[in-house]
């Protein structure tokens, strides 16, 4: 099997969790032994995050997205951004704030966690009044973490341990947009997806009457 960062691979990571025999769990209890909380950062594309979240519901699997209401590259409240929320709703996935620090307000939109964008450790696991933070215990625990961060692993992909089951339980983040868009490396990860948005912008302005002829 090829640890490549492509939605190929992240289907067999899927598997692997099943055949571990993990259930996909929220952050919405004490994370038990055989769980495994799928956590997704959207960062940069909604797009991505609903090609996964497609994706995992095709594979019977849930998880949370975590999105901005203040990201640079992505407007939550436009019509795009609320089709987005519906659906990863429809596909019966959790939805938490991917906020920037310090506004962490959750609205309706939102279940009640938070997970900060680029946090400092200062406050990276402080606890919130009536939000969860991913990053505190009993949700965090550095055994019981992995992340994709920058298309890289720091142990290593974990599919081998998930598939024999040898973390307790797992938080694992993993940013759509590495899967989605094809590169080796985050560089070339990045202008695939650049280019991608570009195809995309350019529909965005003919629906919005710009004449491009
Ligand atoms: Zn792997
Ligand atoms: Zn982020």
């Amino acid at each position: 099997m090829n640890c490549s960062f492509s939605i190929e691979h992240y289907g067999e990571l899927l598997e692997a969790a099943k055949a571990g025999g993990y259930r996909f769990g929220h952050f919405d209890a004490v994370p038990e032994r055989g769980d495994l909380l799928l956590r997704h950062d959207v960062d940069l594309s909604l797009d991505a995050a609903l090609r996964m979240a497609e994706l995992e519901a095709e594979a019977e699997v849930t998880s949370t997205y975590f999105l901005m209401t203040q990201s640079v590259f992505y407007n939550l409240a436009s019509p795009e951004g609320t089709r987005a929320l519906n659906r990863l709703r429809e596909l019966g996935h959790g939805v938490g704030l991917h906020a920037v620090w310090p506004g962490a307000e959750l609205d309706e939109r939102f279940d009640a966690v938070v997970a900060w964008h680029n946090p400092d450790p200062d406050y990276m696991s402080e606890p919130l009044n009536g939000a969860v933070n991913v990053m505190q215990s009993p949700f965090f625990a550095p055994d019981n973490y992995r992340s994709d961060s920058n298309q890289r692993w720091r142990h290593g992909c974990p599919h081998h341990e998930l598939s024999r089951g040898e973390f307790e339980w797992l938080q694992l983040l993993i940013h759509p947009e590495i899967w989605i868009y094809p590169g080796e490396s985050m560089v070339g990860t990045m202008k695939s997806m650049l280019d991608a948005e570009r195809d995309r912008r350019l529909e965005l302005l003919a629906e919005d009457r710009i004449d491009l002829s």
